[in-house]
């Protein structure tokens, strides 16, 4: 049995821990099967608790963006742990990072560090809220912001016209207040903004989504909606919490060259610890306590081996000036490799990739929304995955995720998944 160890640690798991994972996807639930327990990892490869070695195209949802235990994010926090591992002070490194941050991310003056891309997203459409004095937020159906309640709420026009909650938890009070609009239709958040006038705070989305498999957005997409937000006084969130750091030193701000007035920040931005950031211009920065009014706060925000393991990644990405071009050209490998056997073999397909960001949909339409993207055919993703797997590719266990490359995986490596999918295609 490939998985043995595995299966019996999920098992014991099972008994003590919600369905054996700390985070739902993780379960393999949409995939079926049970999932593989991680012992290590290092640069391309994770290495599961039965030994067998995976070429990783999750990397940890993204953070990875360097490859596993990266020696300098290793060996800072080795050394910062040395030191003490949590104050409740301020510490110098945390500017540090900060001035790094900000050098990096255009149209941000100041970035507080929080503990998750949750807290990020979180805070920063209460302080979009405080800052506009607006409760009402539009945010795209298929993006994710965390598990945050403003953001838990279903597709569908049910949920637009009568605010309930996909969620149980979640009160229909707080479901009312988020108004769901397609992602890449313009028209569809000009008409929510012409129906609650004087009432929206703020815009919030993946400027690239990556939560429905990947889709990037449509020429004038972002343009467009930029300028609704200044015609209606209200805030553009950027949830770069996957494209930060990753599409270019600036995210999709500096890909796309648009301005967004708030920035939200994790996976990269921790180097792999527990870490989420969010960012604006002092004009709105200026509102958050101890500043202004609207409150947010930390007991392990800014955490020294967080800020240590983080400010190694970002060093490494500042000064590496290949980096995003090395990225972009080995995911594109990568996607001509799997695009020309899954035609061969003639395999209905779609796949979507920007930058460093790739996802294969089986199905033959456009994917550029939620409706779209839910389209594909989930048994031949199921039997991909599963397939993948066994060929040693670890792949996201859902079919609305995106791959998130590193730059430790080599041509080798990506040969060999590309020989891996011509194996798995021959079965689909
Ligand atoms: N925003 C986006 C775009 C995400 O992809 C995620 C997590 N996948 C989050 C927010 C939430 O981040 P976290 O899981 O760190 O709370």
């Amino acid at each position: 049995m490939l998985y043995k160890r595995s299966s019996a640690l999920f098992v014991k798991a099972e008994k003590v821990i919600p369905g054996g994972v700390n985070s739902p996807v993780r379960a393999f639930k949409a995939v079926g099967g049970t999932p593989i327990f991680a012992k290590s990892a290092k640069g391309a490869y994770v290495y599961d608790e039965d030994n067998r070695r995976y070429i990783d195209y999750i990397n940890s949802w993204g953070p990875m963006i360097l490859g596993h235990a990266f020696e300098p994010v290793v060996n800072a926090v080795i050394e910062k742990t040395k030191l003490g591992t949590s104050f409740g002070m301020p510490t110098e490194i945390e500017t540090k990072i900060a001035e790094l941050a900000v050098s990096m991310v255009p149209n941000i003056d100041k970035i507080r560090f929080v503990n998750s891309g949750t807290e990020a997203c979180m805070s920063a459409v209460r302080l979009a809220r405080g800052y506009t004095s607006k409760d009402k937020i539009i945010k795209f159906s298929g993006c994710y912001h965390g598990h945050s309640d403003a953001f838990l709420i279903q597709a569908g026009s049910g949920a637009v016209t009568f605010g309930s909650p996909n969620s149980p938890g979640v009160t229909s009070g707080t479901a009312k207040d988020t108004l769901l609009a397609a992602y890449n239709d313009l028209e569809n958040v000009k008409a929510l903004f012409e129906a609650n006038k004087n009432e929206i705070a703020c815009v919030i989305l993946e400027p690239v989504a990556g939560n429905m498999g990947c889709i990037p957005p449509k020429e004038g997409f972002l343009e467009g909606l930029r300028a609704l937000c200044d015609e209606h006084n209200a805030l553009l969130v950027f949830d770069e919490v996957m494209t930060g750091f990753r599409l270019a030193k600036g995210g999709a701000q500096e890909l796309f060259n648009i301005k967004a007035d708030i920035v939200c920040f994790g996976k990269v931005v921790g180097g792999g610890l527990p870490v989420g950031a969010f960012a604006s211009r002092n004009e709105i920065m200026n509102h958050l306590a101890p500043l202004g009014a609207v409150y947010q706060a930390g007991t392990l925000s800014g955490n020294p081996l967080a800020m240590a393991a983080g400010l190694a990644m970002l060093l490494e990405l500042s000064t590496d000036e290949a980096i995003y071009k090395r990225l972009e050209e080995k995911t594109a490998y990568l996607h001509k490799g799997i695009e020309d056997v899954l035609v061969k073999h003639h395999i209905v397909h779609t796949i979507n990739r920007i930058g460093s960001m790739i996802s294969v949909h089986f199905s033959d339409n456009s994917v550029q929304d939620f409706d779209s993207a839910t389209k594909g055919n989930n048994d031949t993703f199921k039997k991909f995955f599963h397939g993948m797997l066994e060929q040693g590719v670890y792949i996201a266990p859902s079919a609305f995720e995106t791959w998130f490359i590193s730059d430790a995986l080599t041509y080798e490596d990506l040969d060999e998944t590309i020989k891996a999918v011509e194996k798995v295609a021959v079965n689909l």
